[in-house]
């Protein structure tokens, strides 16, 4: 059977890569950081099938001990501070998890066991303010939150790891994925979950920022697949993995309030607390070399994506309620 470890398990794609890497035969280990509550709703549903093995991105010596006690295949880096908004407020902490927890990860690789084979979550925000469109691969970064920044270092310690120490590292480079399991704060959920309680009348209006950004945006479901395709190959390398459309946050609100027949004007309220320091305006990616070298291609399409994510909310809504 063999092994992997997630680190960022608990998150939303953690979650799913869990759940993916299970149906595959694999054993999960999933790397989790001590808190005062426990934050395992997304993983309930597997957690006797799991193990949980305490950790933290900003301790080397815990990431060396789990290393050292079980002999894993594949390691999935899937942890960070992952909300660009925060990553104004928290720089240094979005820094030292984000970017520095890469390091600390690869050299505990290093260290204990080079055959490892790693995945780090890159992502499209390193593309920011974008220098082509669509992105690829070889497209330049230009990160426009310390977010994006960390997020840049994380990918360029990772291609240096592979360069310098011949390690399986490979980089994804994930433009925006979602799903019901997605934290509330990030935009689509926030208006998923918007939706169903306005439609239910717990709510009167729905706050937003600003309103043009363009995101190419896909299923979770679909992009943790793409994650362990990478491990798969016999060499290492970088993928771009996106669905290739944009939809604007207007777009997405008309699709969200259209599904349960609500027009979205009479209820969004644009919010200047929401809008971002440096935004970035549009983001769409070319993920062809996934497509050739992977086999992969997304299945759940944009309509149907943001239909799952309104039932849920509005199932969610109705217990509440
Ligand atoms: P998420 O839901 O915010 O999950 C983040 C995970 O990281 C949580 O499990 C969190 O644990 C864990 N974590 C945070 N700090 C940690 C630390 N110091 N040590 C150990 N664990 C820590 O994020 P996601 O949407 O699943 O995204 C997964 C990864 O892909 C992230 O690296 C994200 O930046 C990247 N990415 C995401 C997207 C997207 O659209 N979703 C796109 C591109 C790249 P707690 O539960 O304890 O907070």
């Amino acid at each position: 059977m063999p092994q992997a470890l997630i680190t960022g398990i608990t998150g939303q794609d953690g979650s799913y890569l869990a759940d993916f890497l299970l149906g595959q035969g694999y054993n999960v280990f999933g790397m989790v950081r001590r808190s005062s509550t426990v934050n395992f709703s997304r993983i309930q549903h597997i957690q006797d099938k799991i193990t949980l093995l305490s950790g933290d991105l900003l301790d080397l010596g815990s990431l060396i001990s789990i290393l050292q006690e079980y002999e894993f295949d594949e390691v999935y880096n899937l942890a960070a501070q992952s909300f660009v908004p925060t990553s104004w407020e928290q720089p240094v902490f979005t820094g030292e998890v984000t970017a520095l927890g890469v390091t600390r990860m690869l050299e505990a690789i290093r260290s204990v066991d080079k055959g490892i084979r790693f995945y780090q979550a890159s992502s499209s925000e390193m593309f920011g303010k974008v220098r082509e469109v669509p992105q690829t691969e070889r497209t330049p970064f230009y990160p426009r939150s310390p977010y994006g920044v960390a997020k840049v270092y994380g990918h360029w310690i990772t291609v240096n790891y592979r360069e310098s120490y011949g390690l399986h590292a490979s980089s994804g480079i994930l433009f925006n994925h979602t799903s019901p399991r997605r934290g509330l704060e990030f935009v689509l959920r926030k208006i998923t979950r918007g939706v169903a309680r306005i439609k239910l009348g717990l709510e009167k209006e729905l706050r937003l920022g600003n309103l043009d950004p363009q995101r190419d945006i896909g299923y979770a479901g679909d992009y943790v697949r793409a994650m362990w395709m990478m491990l798969q190959q016999s060499a290492p390398d970088d993928y771009v993995v996106a669905t290739g459309e944009t939809h604007s946050i207007r777009e997405m609100c008309e699709q969200a309030f259209g599904f349960v027949g609500l027009d979205w004007q009479e209820f969004v309220v644009q919010d200047a607390r929401f809008i971002r320091p440096a935004e970035v305006d549009l983001l769409v990616g070319d993920a062809s070399k996934a497509r050739r070298t992977l086999g992969w291609a997304p299945a759940v399409s944009f309509p149907a994506l943001v239909q799952m994510m309104v039932d849920n909310d509005l199932a969610l809504a109705q217990q509440e309620g």
